[in-house]
Order: C-alpha cells, then structure tokens, then sequence
C-alpha cells in the first residue's frame, strides 16, 4: 500500500518556474507540496543554465578585459587556469544558491519531496522515490513545471565522450585545443565566449544566414565583428552532415554556402541547437492536458492547461524559455490560485545574450515591426558619443528605441554592449509603462554613465540628441 499525501497545491518541478509558484502559493496562505526529480531545488537554471554559466562568463570577462587592458597601456602576463579551482568555485555558487532555496522553502512551509512525478489522474500523482518507493500526492490543482532538455541532432552519435551537450560543456572536463559549437543561437555563443576565453580554438556552424536570428541584424553586428577576430570561424548557413568520433577526435563534415570542404578535425563538439519540453513519462493521457505538435503543454492567460485542475509554467508552456518569464508565470498562477482575477499581460520580456558585447532587446523589435507593416521610427544611439562608453573602451556599443510614429509610445528597445543585460530593465519598465519617448527624454539620467544612452536615444528621436547632430 502506497504513502498517501495530500494538498492543496502540487508543483511538479524545482525549477524557476517551480519554485516561484510554490513560494508565491505558500506566501498566499495555499498548502503546498513541490515534487523534484533532483535534490537540489533550482532545476536547469540554477544547476546547470543560467548561474553556471554566468560564473563562467564572469571569469571569461576578467581575462578578456585584462588582456584588453593593454589598450590602455597596462599589461598583464597571460592568465594560468586551474580548472579544478575554477569548476569548484562554480559549484560553490550553485551550491550556495541551492541551499538559499532549501532554507527559503523550508521557512514558508513548502514541502519538497523528492522524487519524480507522473499523473494517474486529474486529481493524483504518484511520485517515484529515489530508493524506489510509490507515494501518492493527491491535490486540488496541479502546477506543471517541468521544463526542458536539450534537442539532440541525429547527425551526432549518441554516446560519444567528445561531444557534450551544455551540461557537459558546464561541468568544464577540459579546454579542448579545438571546439566545434553547433548552433549560434543563446547557448553556443555564451560558451563559445567561455571556452575561447579559457584558450580553445573555437569554430561556430550555424544553419541561418545570421547569429542569433530572434535578435535584429544590427545588435548583432557588432557581436559577429568581435567574434570573427576571437573565434577560429564562424560558419552561417552551414550544416553539420557527419559527426564520427575515431576514438582520439572527432571528425565533422559539413554543407552549405560557406562550408569548408574537407572533413574537419576537433577535440570536443558542443552541440546546442535547442531544447525540447519534458513532457514525456508524466502521465498526461490521464489528464485533459494537450500538448501542442513541439511537445509543449497548451495553455491559457491564466497558464491553465485544457484541464481546468492542471496549470503549466515555464519552458514547458511554451517559448520563450528563459527563467524570469518561468518565474513570472509561477508567481501569477499562484494568484490565480489563490482566487485572484490576473492573467499573463507582459508587454516586455527582456531577452539577453549574455556574450561580450552583450546583446539586450525588450518588447516590440525592428525585424518585427517591419514584417507587421506598423508606422513606427526608430532611433539609434551610437557609444561611439557616450563619454563613459570611450572612457570604458565600449564604443561598439549601440542603443536603439523602436517607437510609435503618431503616439510616440516606446515599443521596443534593442542594446548591444557591455552592461546590455543591465540597462535593458529601463527599456522594459518604458515598455511596460506604456512610457513615450519623451518620458525617457525627460528622465534626467546620471553623468557619466550608459544609461544616458536611453535618453538620448530618446531625445533623437526628436531630432535633438545632445552628441550627436543630423542635418534636417
Ligand atoms: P527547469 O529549470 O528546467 O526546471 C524543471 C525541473 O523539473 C528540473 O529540476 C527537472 O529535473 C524537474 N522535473 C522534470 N520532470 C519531473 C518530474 N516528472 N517529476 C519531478 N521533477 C521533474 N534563462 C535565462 O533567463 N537566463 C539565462 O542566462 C539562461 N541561461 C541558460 C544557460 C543554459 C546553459 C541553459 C541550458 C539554459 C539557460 N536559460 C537561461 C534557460 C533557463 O534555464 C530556463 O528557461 C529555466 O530554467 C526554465 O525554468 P523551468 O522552471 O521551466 O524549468
Ligand atoms: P537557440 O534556439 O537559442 O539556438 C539554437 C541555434 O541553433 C539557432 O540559431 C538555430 O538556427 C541553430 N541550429 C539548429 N539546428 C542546427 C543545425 N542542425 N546546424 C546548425 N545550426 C542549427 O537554442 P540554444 O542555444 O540551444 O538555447 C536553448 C534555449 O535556452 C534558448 O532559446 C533560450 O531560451 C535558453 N537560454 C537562454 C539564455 C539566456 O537567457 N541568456 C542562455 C542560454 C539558453
């Protein structure tokens, strides 16, 4: 006979999405249960995405800004990397965190069963523990957060010690000498900067005409110029048709207008082409949910799936698949839950590439507004003019608003640069606000700093950008 538990609130999944709507619940007086496959709460984003690799990436802008010192006359010898030192000052972060999380459940009342969960019905789970044991959890309403893992690509064997999906390429085995990243899309690009920075001979192949082809062309200009003298190549409208791994490296065929012709031979291949949904295994052909062609679960506003006791947050409802718009929908699930009359209205969500120069964009973009046929003007503000940018080195940077054409409303804001990640939040708060241009022309921003570029992305707008002039 199985353990019966009970409770108001399931959550399945410990992740961003997971956590924020199991916390949200508890903080609104719901009893709560959050069922985790793994120990550590935190799911992808925490363990083995987000943090991870912005520890990385921390560490790859300190060697590259010390190496860029020499521009200004300060130079230091080439960095020594203790691998071993470095993978556990990233474990120690993650570890760190995780515990936070541990505490901060424990002290709303959350309970944390781990185990992973399946649906017999629209009203049950049962969750097989680690040591093998059932448990049943049977519960009001059910918060499906079970996120995502990456797509494999069948022209790779599976199995291969030299080809790492982003887990492994997290967990830093070794700086291979050369480093084939299939895929120029968020991960590929934030690990190529890792491992370069580290010393690995780094080539990107990507199948679009561009890198990051959700962001527009010019914020990711000056990304692509950077990249094209720190990486090896960077192969677009190319295709991996043949991966083998002889036993002591891997040797890669491609196709495309750019390919090379001859077989390459790297040490390590990263394959980051995607992620696909967890929605296998969890039992739900028990339940009213359906799940859409790509194997996310469909939703409404309110993230509540076809069946009126079962909700879905994060990379499993659907894209984006970043951690804020996971927690977002966490948090506004447990307000629905808890009765109140609130739907998912975000006007912005930023999206970040966190390589260097960072690419940042929020809201309503060119490309976009171009394909939609709407009256809209766009601005641009070079670093070029920004005196804390020169003052920096940053002048590559660039900021540009996409704004109604009659109400002036701020639709969208793109920025590449250092900080990008930073100075976006301004753009989604404008764009949330429904702010116009003149409101961010108006907001007197401190001197000297990157923020100004906002506004006077703004103030050209109306044509009276303080440095920078344009003949009427
Ligand atoms: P997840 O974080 O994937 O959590 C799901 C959890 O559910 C996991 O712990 C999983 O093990 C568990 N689970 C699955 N099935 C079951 C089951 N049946 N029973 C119990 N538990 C189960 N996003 C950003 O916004 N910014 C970034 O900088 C960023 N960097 C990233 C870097 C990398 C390398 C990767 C891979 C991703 C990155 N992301 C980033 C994306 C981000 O990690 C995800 O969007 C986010 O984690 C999604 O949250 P989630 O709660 O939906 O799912
Ligand atoms: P992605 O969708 O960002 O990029 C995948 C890229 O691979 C695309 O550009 C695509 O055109 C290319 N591609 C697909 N098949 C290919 C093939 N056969 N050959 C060559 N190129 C191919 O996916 P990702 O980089 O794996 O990241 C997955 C998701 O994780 C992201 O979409 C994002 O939602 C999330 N993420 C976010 C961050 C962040 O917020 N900074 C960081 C990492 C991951």
């Amino acid at each position: 006979m199985s353990n019966v538990r009970t409770a108001r609130v399931a959550v399945i999944g410990g992740g961003p999405g997971g956590y924020a709507a199991a916390f949200a619940a508890a903080d609104l007086g719901l009893d709560v249960v959050l069922v985790s496959d793994e120990p550590p709460l935190g799911g992808t984003c925490l363990n083995r995405g987000c943090i991870p690799s912005k520890a990385l990436l921390h560490v790859a802008k300190v060697i590259r800004d010390a190496r860029q010192a020499r521009t200004f006359g300060v130079t230091f010898s080439e960095p020594s990397v203790d691998l071993a030192a470095l993978r556990a000052h990233v474990g120690q972060v993650v570890s760190r965190m995780a515990g936070g999380l541990s505490h901060l459940a424990a002290q709303r009342g959350v309970e944390v069963v781990h185990g992973r969960a399946r649906f017999t019905n629209s009203r049950e789970l049962e969750i097989l523990r680690p040591g093998g044991e059932r448990e049943l959890l049977r519960f009001q309403e059910a918060v499906v957060a079970t996120g995502s893992r990456p797509a494999e690509l069948v022209e790779v064997p599976a199995g291969s010690p030299r080809v790492m999906d982003s887990t492994r390429a997290l967990a830093l085995e070794e700086v291979p000498k050369r480093l084939l990243v299939v895929g120029g899309g968020y991960i590929g690009l934030e690990l190529a900067t890792v491992y370069a920075a580290l010393g690995s001979r780094v080539s990107v192949v990507e199948m679009a005409d561009t890198l990051l082809p959700g962001f527009d062309r010019d914020l990711v200009r000056p990304l692509m110029a950077r990249l094209k003298r720190e990486l090896h190549q960077v192969l677009l409208k190319t295709r991996v048709t043949s991966v083998e791994d002889d036993g002591e490296a891997v040797r890669v065929r491609f196709a495309g207008e750019h390919a090379p012709q001859d077989e390459e031979v790297f040490d390590r291949v990263l394959v980051a082409v995607g992620r696909r949904p967890n929605t296998e295994g969890l039992g739900l052909e028990n339940t009213g949910v359906r799940v859409d062609p790509a194997g996310f679960i469909q939703v409404d506003a309110q993230r509540r799936t076809a069946d009126p006791a079962v909700f879905a947050v994060g990379d499993v409802a659907g894209p984006p698949m970043l951690a804020h718009k996971a927690a977002h929908e966490g948090k506004l699930v447990a307000e629905v839950l808890a009765g109140r009359s609130v739907a998912f209205d975000a006007r912005a969500i930023p999206a970040v590439v966190y390589t260097d120069p960072e690419i940042a964009a929020c809201g309503l973009s060119e490309e976009q507004a171009k394909a939609e046929g709407r009256n809209v003007k766009v601005v641009r503000f070079p670093w070029a003019a920004s005196g804390r940018a020169a003052a920096s080195g940053l002048s590559e940077g660039m900021t540009k608003l996409i704004v109604d054409a009659d109400s002036e409303v701020v639709l969208g804001v793109g920025i590449v640069g250092s900080g990008a990640s930073e100075l976006i939040a301004e753009g989604a708060l404008a764009v949330e606000m429904g702010a116009t241009a003149e409101d961010l022309r108006l907001t007197v921003h401190p001197h000297p700093t990157l923020s100004e570029t906002v506004m006077e992305a703004a103030e050209a707008f109306y044509g009276m950008a303080t440095h920078i002039y344009r003949k009427s």
